[in-house]
């Protein structure tokens, strides 16, 4: 059964992210003129301006670069310990999210390889896949 989650953020651009997790692609926008990764989705290139683009995906793969563990609980769809990480993708940008809620924060570390899982969620626009990120071979 999918969990509750707090009501995603929903423009064009952000649904054409959520049809590619519906098929549990993690894909970015890239830029069709200078090739940066853009993150979040958005009308626009924040580097060189240009509305072209291609959606694409990306491996899975990356490094913890910063993380906090709540201890208090601010949303009912998320119980303490509640980890929040900051991964460094593979691909470049910088990717925030929560964890499964088998992982409570106490392993992760600087530079920790981290790769991709998806769980089951629900918001006001339906069931979906959320992508988060979890330790690499945990
Ligand atoms: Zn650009």
């Amino acid at each position: 059964m999918a969990t509750q989650r707090p009501v995603r953020v929903m423009d064009p651009f952000a649904r054409e992210f959520w049809e590619y997790a519906e098929k549990k692609e993690l894909r970015m926008q890239k830029c069709g003129e200078c090739k940066k990764l853009r993150w979040p989705a958005a009308a626009v290139c924040d580097k060189c301006l240009s509305s072209e683009y291609s959606w694409e995906q990306l491996s899975g793969k990356g490094q913890v670069l910063s993380w906090i563990v709540f201890h208090r609980q601010y949303f009912p769809e998320y119980p303490a310990p509640h980890p929040a990480v900051a991964v460094e993708l593979a691909e470049g940008p910088i990717f925030v999210c929560c964890m499964p809620p088998e992982f409570e924060g106490k392993d992760l570390a600087d530079a920790l390889p981290m790769e991709l899982t998806w769980l089951d969620a629900e918001d006001r626009f339906g069931e979906y896949n959320l992508p988060v990120f979890k330790p690499a071979g945990k």
